[in-house]
């Protein structure tokens, strides 16, 4: 039986430069209906602060990672999303191996931030990508960032209090450069695993005598989150749910869901062979050829892709099913229309079928 649970992550505190407190996300996230959080904040580790909130009728929690980067660096490129090491790690951020390294030994996960983020002039920001691709030994990568996807768009300043007011008509899909990279390293044979970030800082801009949040954190998450399937239910003890939490993040049992539009838990991508059934992130192999199953919380359009090519398509589908009769890294993405626009819904992380 697998049991879903839904993470907001790549969130920012007043501990580095975001605007809501702990208990004011917290809050957040109790009202937006997820299960937890985990926030990262600029090259700070906050010790103690983990925690499981609850109202009358929810609970969520929330776990402290860090996104460290080196900040004498410039442009400052290179942010790495750091969770569940519970030591900080900013000291080695101006040797990204090195960080990765060492969050490894201290048993945590390391995602790269927003990959591929580009300059926008207009507001006066720099191109903060990833650069250092000879890094090995990574968890895996921020296939969607909400604030990436934002930057990519801000073509004037006019753009961003279009946006500001109207922050359902940003997200569209994960930016291509992103999808690219991610296809690029899996096809080098390495199994990465993909999370969508909000990148949160939920900061209140003044333009002359305007006034606006952009992108409330309650915004954010009901928008781009990281759904992890379990083994069991969540049991509201911090210790043994972030350990389930975090083991389904290392293995890649997750995929990233775009919930405004419609919701999408219930997604499920599963591969049968002669040995089994497997779930994405999982290893499979082909023997006499798998038969894989998609299903879809409701009707949309479905692409199975393989190898970083889209192989098979269907429309309007809610289960979906095909055979397949060649070794690859097969992944899902499932596109539906929203506000006048076809978006990116969901993103599958892979099924890895090898000859042997
Ligand atoms: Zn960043
Ligand atoms: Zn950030």
């Amino acid at each position: 039986m697998t049991h879903e649970a839904i993470l907001n992550l790549h969130i920012h505190t007043p501990f580095s430069d975001g605007y809501y407190r702990y208990d004011q996300i917290a809050n957040a996230a109790l009202a937006s209906g997820i299960d937890a959080v985990i926030v990262t904040d600029h090259n700070v580790w906050v010790k103690g602060v983990e925690r499981v909130y609850q109202n009358d009728n929810r609970r969520v929690l929330l776990f402290t990672g860090e996104e460290v980067h080196d900040q004498a660096r410039q442009p400052q490129k290179n942010h790495l999303l750091v969770f569940g090491a519970d030591r900080e790690l900013a000291t080695y951020a101006s040797q990204p191996q090195q960080l990765i390294d060492q969050a490894n030994h201290a048993g945590g996960l390391t995602f790269l931030a927003h990959p591929y983020d580009p300059a926008a002039p207009a507001v006066r920001q720099p191109d903060i990508s990833w650069e250092d691709w000879s890094i090995q030994g990574f968890t895996g990568l921020e296939l969607w960032n909400s604030f990436s996807e934002f930057k990519s768009r801000l073509k004037s300043l006019f753009h961003a209090i279009y946006y500001a007011y109207f922050p359902a008509q940003i997200a569209l899909a994960p930016l291509t450069q992103t999808i690219k990279k991610w296809d690029e390293l899996l096809k080098s044979g390495r199994q990465i695993v993909a999370v969508g970030g909000s990148d949160a800082h939920g900061l209140p801009i003044r333009i002359g005598v305007l006034r606006r949040t952009i992108f409330p954190y309650e915004f954010h998450f009901r928008c781009i989150n990281t759904h992890v399937l379990l083994p069991e239910p969540l049991r509201g003890e911090l210790g043994a749910d972030r350990q389930a939490i975090y083991q389904a993040l290392k293995e890649g049992r997750a995929f990233v869901g775009y919930d405004l539009p419609s919701p999408t838990r219930g997604f499920r991508f599963l591969a049968t062979g002669v040995h089994g059934t497997v779930m994405m992130g999982q290893k499979l192999v082909l023997e006499n050829g798998i038969t894989f199953k998609i299903k879809l919380p409701s009707p949309a359009e479905c692409v199975l892709i393989k190898d970083g090519l889209p192989i098979k398509r269907w429309f309007q589908r809610d289960l979906c099913t095909s055979i397949a009769r060649e070794a690859g890294v097969y992944r899902v993405e499932v596109y539906r229309p929203f506000l006048g626009q076809r978006r990116g819904w969901i993103f599958s992380n892979p099924i890895y079928v090898s000859n042997r």
